[in-house]
């Protein structure tokens, strides 16, 4: 692919966003870095990126809970850049507790952060690509987009939200050069599992490496977490040409958690 594309990656900062982003780089692709994050910070992180790969970065704190920040970082991303040819909707949180004790300001977060979000950036890239004739879409759903698990009830209909709109996205782009596919990981050591893992450790008075593998193999057959690499070469993978022929999927990294 030509240093010439550019991708969006949604929280790119931390864990499987900024795996991703630098697949990416090495891969020759100018990166909008994104996250929550200082502009210092975020700038530095955007300006060693471009010097190690030899890219153009930018970096931008756009708040996803927020749709005109969003469209504002969209609008940025086209004007500074110029091209939009990989979306990568990658942030996301998480919060357990039982339904029926589930803060509302949770819920709402969780449905504008996880979902609502992936609906406002695909919703500006959309026409850009078009007018380009490809573009890539990738979703970062989660196993959760496909099976649920109790206590988390904002974070599962996000996720299986996203599954969906994936599905809308490809079918009505099918004939524009675009593709859209979500990646459904399992466990993946990032610091949005850590928290999961430590709270784990903390309720059942454990250490957290022995929370670690009882959070995982509840779920996982393979006993190890995916490391967030794993994810970003994928992500890497349906962004490419190579992959023009998968869209409206909804692929698995899980270690046969949905197998079952
Ligand atoms: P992480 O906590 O390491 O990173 C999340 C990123 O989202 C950060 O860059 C953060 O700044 C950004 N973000 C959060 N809230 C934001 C907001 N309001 N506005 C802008 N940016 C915001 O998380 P991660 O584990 O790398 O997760 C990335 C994605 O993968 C998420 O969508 C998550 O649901 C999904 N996922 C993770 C796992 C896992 O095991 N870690 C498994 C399945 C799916």
């Amino acid at each position: 692919m030509s240093g010439e594309k550019v991708a969006i990656i949604t929280g790119s900062t931390s864990g499987i966003g900024l795996s991703c982003a630098e697949v990416m780089a090495e891969n020759g692709i100018n990166i909008a870095l994104h996250g929550l994050m200082s502009d210092d910070e975020g700038n530095k992180l955007a300006a060693e990126m471009a010097e190690k790969y030899g890219i153009k970065t930018l970096f931008d704190g756009a708040n996803l809970a927020d749709p005109a920040s969003i469209k504002a970082f969209m609008a940025r991303v086209h004007k500074e850049m110029g091209r939009i040819d990989i979306l990568v909707n990658n942030a996301g949180i998480q919060h357990t507790e039982s339904l029926h004790d589930f803060p509302d300001d949770k819920w709402d977060a969780i449905i504008a952060i996880n979902l609502s979000s992936v609906f406002h950036t695909t919703k500006y890239a959309v026409p850009v690509m078009r007018k380009q004739g490809s573009g890539r879409i990738v979703n970062i759903a989660s196993v959760h987009g496909l099976v649920g698990s109790a206590n988390k009830s904002a974070y599962v209909a996000a996720k299986h939200g996203v599954v969906g709109l994936t599905k809308v996205t490809a079918l009505e782009n099918a004939e524009h050069g675009i593709t859209a596919n979500a990646i459904c990981p399992g466990w993946v050591d990032t610091p949005l599992l850590q928290k999961q893992i430590q709270a784990h450790a903390d309720a059942n008075g454990l250490p957290y490496d022995e929370a670690k593998r009882s959070i995982v193999t509840t779920k996982q057959p393979v006993p190890e977490m995916a490391d967030p690499r794993m994810i970003g070469e994928f992500i890497m993978y349906l962004s490419s040409d190579h992959a023009s022929a998968i869209s409206g999927a909804a692929l698995p990294i899980d270690g046969g958690w949905t197998a079952q």
